[in-house]
């Protein structure tokens, strides 16, 4: 009956006839799909047919001899790959940003001069940053899930997962001698033990200036054609037996067994390619109504409080080059995810996937009516249809907060004060006052002071306050609203009012609190802690208690839905969603004309840079030395010849690449391969419309977007001059 009621309502709202039932929904095909490794054998005729030249077990294997020794998750977000027998590794330059926003001031400013080592005693060490090796995966559904009926309580499941997951990576760690995870794929439907070495002393090798790395900035971010050299290049050190060691300046290079052989010949349209790296997140088998929240919710909640927050950035940072480096790393982080949702929202509009997950949902439903073996499918979508409404009130007053609210530095600083008044609270009970605990809050402090302008937070409070109290007038704090009043109404008045009386804007008075005599009541009298503390209040009884019933709901509905879609379409291959676990995508190099019909290429080229040039724009001013080295055709072996020669030059040297293979955020620094696993490449990007890979792959609009390895050595040699780095390569053409 249930079921009969869904599908009136899938025919009314979509509109559709049943001539579009069908439509495919997130399975793979050539292209779509980012595979697990130890799964690729099962692929191997589908690898070898569409291009793949070399034996499906050198890509993976736990013997040591796999590519998978090459890859590294480098910091949290990013994928690197190893270029050299010592431990040489590439990445993005975006990836390397913040590690070299913290060894940059405005003496060493690296974004302008960039950074090139000449010998490895000026490599600089980069504390906090860690790369990751994956040794070995092997599938343990078997000894989590054993027993475990589909339909238990989602607590009571995760309660048994937990434990067993506790035990059995206790047992891998000590067999293996290696870090062990155990993640769950396929909306927990499966469960993999990951085998790892994070090294925790990489330092900084080579990084271009941001006239180069970030050329085009935020108009170009996520376009195509696209003209950024973003790469830089680290080294992995090691302690003794080359084990991973903390920083130390005795430390050696890292000896890698495996790494990549930088192919110098390049690659035409059509050319087999394959990105190897740790994709973040994928969402590709929700439902239409969990879309319909993205695309409703999150996403354009997200860009209109983002909006305004860039515009309060960008006109502090271009008065100010102290600002400029304080907020470079942050803002960049911001406008990433900005201008992403947009091309999301745009891409899903322009290929109709609502209208197609609904189609496919008909033919589902259509399915599970007829399926004994899967009851609990019936009513499946209804299920989550209802449970997605409840929340999603709650759900747009949270995303306002942690993005409005939060947003604001002052405020989300606020959390730091709160966990001192514990401590303090604590001291005052009795307690003695733990110094450990102190330092580190005193560090975490310095680190934020570091990159904090007051002034431009204190602009920003009166920007994205007005913006959460008038989208959510239901979930606006008392504390606000009684502070706005007394303010006269006036946003900038409040603004004004808490930055004077706060320790965030004060640093002589931060240092006295946090020496002082466990000062409880200074803390409570602060306006940051005092408004952190009043929206935690609300989302502490309003939104979080609702959400999280939410995702506690939709955790088992997407698992049982995730298992109902791979038995309606048992003979197809599914890939799992992205977990930043290592993948492999492939594809070939295929070119995109995204709002065509301009002619592009599927590549790019070093003229097109000079063409771009805006002197004294801080997207688009080309470095003078690359100009000059333009200028007399200094190319080296990096040369190709030019398909129509101009101006009496007939050589260029290719800058980026598309291709279809399916990628995610994380996949940025990852090794792009041709078919004998050769370096061409290195992942940064993927055209605008086509960012909605992550809900939906569509062949004809996704393509990710890579810097080729001939810039990458070009910018090294003649601009960097780091001609030293190239003799540890191995280069094959
Ligand atoms: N630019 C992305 C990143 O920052 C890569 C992508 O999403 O395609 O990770």
């Amino acid at each position: 009956m249930a079921a009969k009621r869904f599908f009136r309502h899938l025919l009314i709202k979509t509109g559709l006839s049943l001539v579009f039932v069908g439509a495919s929904c997130g399975f793979s095909s050539a292209k779509e799909g980012m595979w697990l490794p130890p799964n690729l054998l099962q692929r191997a005729a589908d690898l070898k047919a569409e291009g793949l030249e070399f034996p499906v077990d050198m890509l993976y294997n736990s013997d040591g001899t796999g590519l998978n020794n090459a890859v590294v998750l480098f910091g949290r977000g990013c994928t690197g790959e190893v270029i050299s027998p010592n431990g040489l590794i590439l990445t993005n330059h975006h990836c390397g940003y913040g590690s070299v926003q913290r060894l940059s001031s405005l003496e060493n400013d690296y974004f302008a001069k960039g950074f090139w080592a000449m010998n490895s005693s000026q490599e600089l060490p980069c504390p906090g940053l860690t790369v990751t090796f994956i040794r070995k995966m092997e599938n343990v559904s078997d000894r989590i899930l054993y027993g475990i009926s589909d339909t238990m309580a989602q607590a009571t499941r995760d309660s048994i997962i937990s434990i067993r997951i506790e035990g059995l990576e206790k047992g891998y760690k000590f067999t293996s001698k290696l870090d062990a995870t155990i993640e769950p794929y396929y909306n927990g439907n499966q469960y993999w033990v990951i085998l790892s070495e994070t090294y925790r002393d990489v330092r900084l090798v080579g990084f271009p200036p941001n006239g180069i790395g970030v050329f085009g900035g935020d108009t170009d971010n996520w376009m195509w054609p696209r003209h950024n050299g973003d790469f830089s290049m680290f080294r992995i050190y090691a302690g003794k037996n080359n084990q991973p060691a903390d920083y130390n300046k005795d430390n050696q290079p890292y000896k890698a067994k495996r790494y990549f052989t930088i192919n110098t010949k390049g690659y035409k349209e059509g050319d087999f390619t394959m990105v190897y790296g740790f994709p973040g997140r994928t969402q590709e088998y929700i439902s239409s109504y969990s879309l319909q929240q993205i695309e409703k919710i999150n996403d354009p909640v997200n860009i209109e409080v983002r909006t305004a927050k860039l515009k309060v950035w960008e006109a502090a940072m271009a008065a100010d080059r102290d600002v400029f480096i304080k907020y470079t790393s942050k803002r960049s982080g911001v406008s990433n995810g900005w201008k992403k949702w947009q091309g999301e929202l745009r891409g899903l509009e322009l290929a109709g996937v609502n209208a197609r997950k609904l189609a496919y949902e008909y033919d589902f439903q259509a399915w599970a009516n007829g399926d004994e073996t899967t009851p609990y499918a019936d009513n499946l979508l209804a299920q989550i249809q209802a449970v997605t409404a409840k929340s999603n009130d709650a759900l747009r007053a949270d995303r306002y907060i942690r993005e409005a609210v939060y947003g604001v530095e002052l405020i989300s600083q606020g959390a730091v004060l709160d966990k001192l008044l514990q401590h303090f609270r604590e001291v005052r009970k009795g307690a003695t006052k733990d110094n450990t605990f102190i330092e580190k809050i005193k560090g975490q402090w310095a680190g934020f002071l570091k990159n904090y302008d007051a002034p431009t937070d204190e602009k920003l409070f009166a920007t994205l306050l007005p913006i959460f109290m008038e989208q959510c007038p239901k979930y606006v704090p008392d504390w606000f609203a009684q502070n706005l009043r007394a303010a006269n109404g006036s946003y900038a008045r409040w603004a004004k009012n808490s930055f004077a009386a706060s320790v965030v804007a004060h640093p002589a008075a931060w240092d006295k609190l946090i020496a002082g005599n466990a000062d409880t009541v200074t803390i409570k009298n602060d306006p940051a802690w005092q408004l952190f503390n009043a929206i935690r209040n609300v989302r502490e009884a309003r939104t979080i208690p609702i959400l999280s019933t939410f995702e506690e709901r939709m955790e088992s509905l997407d698992r049982l839905y995730m298992a109902a879609q791979m038995k309606k379409d048992i003979g197809k291959a599914f890939y799992p969603d992205a977990n930043l676990t290592l993948r492999l995508a492939y594809g070939h190099v295929k070119g995109i004309d995204p709002d065509g019909p301009a002619g592009y290429s599927f590549q790019t080229y070093i003229d097109e840079i000079v063409a771009k040039d805006q002197p004294g724009s801080e997207e688009f001013s080309v470095p003078q030395k690359l100009k000059e080295l333009y200028a007399k055709q200094d190319y080296g072996r990096w040369a190709i010849p030019m398909k129509s020669p101009e101006n009496g030059r007939k050589t260029t040297v290719p800058v980026a690449f598309v291709a279809d293979n399916h990628t995610s955020g994380g996949n940025s620094g990852s090794p792009v391969l041709n078919a004998k696993g050769e370096l061409i490449g290195i992942n940064f990007d993927r055209v605008w419309d086509g960012t909605m890979s992550d809900l939906y792959f569509d062949e004809a609009r996704c393509r990710n977007i890579s810097v080729d390895i001939r810039y990458v050595m070009w910018v090294v040699q003649k601009f960097g001059g780091a001609d030293w780095l190239l003799k540890e390569m191995k280069f094959v053409r």
